[in-house]
């Protein structure tokens, strides 16, 4: 096999949770990438809250999410254009949400969809964040598809990233105990 098409096959592993780790953290990338996924462990709570929260507050738009190939859309709202929409719990990682939403509009723009903007919904504070892809994120996006790619080629995870917010990572246990 060309080194070519080992990229492409690590194209398509590229889902937008990977896209949202790389701005968080490269080694919980890897490690979710490579099949660590913690994340999704029976009982997690903050993954329990999170389902909670998109069951009840966005039942009926839910009924409209979107699954395909590395993509996972929570919802979707169509006129002229396709927005998208993405749920989440908590603030916090703000910014890879914003890059997780840049990425499906990226996708679905590949796919020649109209899409060029979507919304951030975070109802636990009532708060929402309107997104859009300009042509400079193009060009970031495509570079952090590059980084990711290169990561996930990689035999050993990064290195750990000893931040507060660690402690209420998934794979604290396994980085620091
Ligand atoms: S515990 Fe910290 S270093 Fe380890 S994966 Fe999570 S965020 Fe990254």
């Amino acid at each position: 096999m060309s080194n070519a098409n080992v990229v492409e096959v690590e194209w398509i592993k590229i889902t937008g949770t990977l896209v949202s780790y790389y701005f968080i953290c490269r080694r919980k990338l890897w490690l979710h990438a490579k099949g660590l996924n913690l994340e999704n462990v029976s009982g997690n709570a903050d993954v329990i809250k999170g389902r909670i929260l998109h069951e009840t507050r966005f039942k009926r738009e839910s009924s409209r999410d979107l699954d395909f190939d590395n993509v996972k859309i929570d919802f979707f709202k169509y006129g002229d254009e396709v927005y998208v929409h993405e749920v989440k719990k908590s603030k916090k990682f703000e910014e890879a949400h914003i890059w997780q939403l840049k990425y499906y509009i990226h996708v679905l723009q590949n796919r020649g969809v109209n899409c060029f903007a979507g919304v951030i919904h975070y109802p636990t504070t009532m708060r929402k964040i309107d997104v859009k892809l300009t042509n400079e994120d193009k060009d970031l996006l495509g570079k952090a598809l590059v980084d990711i790619n290169n990561i996930l080629q990689e035999m050993c995870p990064p290195a750990k990233l000893n931040k507060k917010f660690c402690k209420k990572c998934a794979y604290y246990d396994f980085c620091y105990v």
